[in-house]
């Protein structure tokens, strides 16, 4: 039996090497994981953050009416952009002339405001067109607090999740979405963390 059992063991070596080459992240943070369901929900603080639907992704800033951005904080949705999601396989390109029907709509939608957000929320991202794959999302809407709220470390949370990157509870395996640290700037709160992290580049990599 003891024969048996090396045998066994160094036939399954090979395969762990070979896996742990092509996934070297802390976690599977993307949606959908073993935690979530498997298709994507559409409405505010409805279900997990939904995957965008292809790897260019076309963002605007609302630059009128009750959920503009001020051009400090359109600036600071650049920085965190060119900071964090430039330097992976996402393309992200502005769209000065925003679609909000049909099967192309703008992907990400960036709006200060607060209506609509639990008091404890300083922001919120939510699905508002699934399109395409069960998985993806059309139209993706990122509403954050006016007065201060709108920093670099909470943009690049909330497009996080606008491309599909989940909190820590509900990764897999699941890591403390507190304070591991791995999970950058996804940890929550979601202030104070300005570093998308290896571990969610990679994850956007594997998927876009
Ligand atoms: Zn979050």
């Amino acid at each position: 039996m003891k024969r048996l059992t090396a045998v066994v063991a160094l036939a399954l070596a090979p395969l762990l090497v070979v896996a742990g080459l092509a996934w070297a992240a802390a976690t599977d943070n993307m949606f959908p994981t073993s935690h979530t369901l498997g298709y994507c929900q559409t409405g505010m603080g409805h279900g997990a953050p939904c995957q965008t639907d292809n790897k260019d992704v076309y963002f605007y800033m609302d630059s009128g009416g009750e959920n503009m951005l001020e051009a400090v904080d359109k600036q600071t949705v650049n920085n965190a952009i060119d900071g964090e999601y430039r330097p992976t396989d996402l393309a992200f390109h502005y769209d000065s002339t925003p679609v909000f029907s049909g099967s192309g709509e703008t992907d990400i939608i960036y709006q200060e405001g607060s209506a609509g957000l639990p008091d404890s929320a300083a922001g919120m991202t939510w699905c508002d067109a699934a399109g395409g794959d069960v998985r993806d999302c059309d139209q993706q809407y990122i509403r954050i607090r006016g007065n201060g709220y709108y920093t670099y470390a909470r943009v690049c949370h909330e497009t996080g999740h606008a491309v599909g990157l989940q909190h820590g509870d509900i990764a897999s395996p699941q890591l403390n979405k507190h304070t591991d640290t791995r999970l950058g700037c996804l940890l929550t709160p979601s202030d104070g963390h300005n570093a998308l992290g290896a571990n969610n580049r990679e994850n956007i990599n594997a998927t876009y």
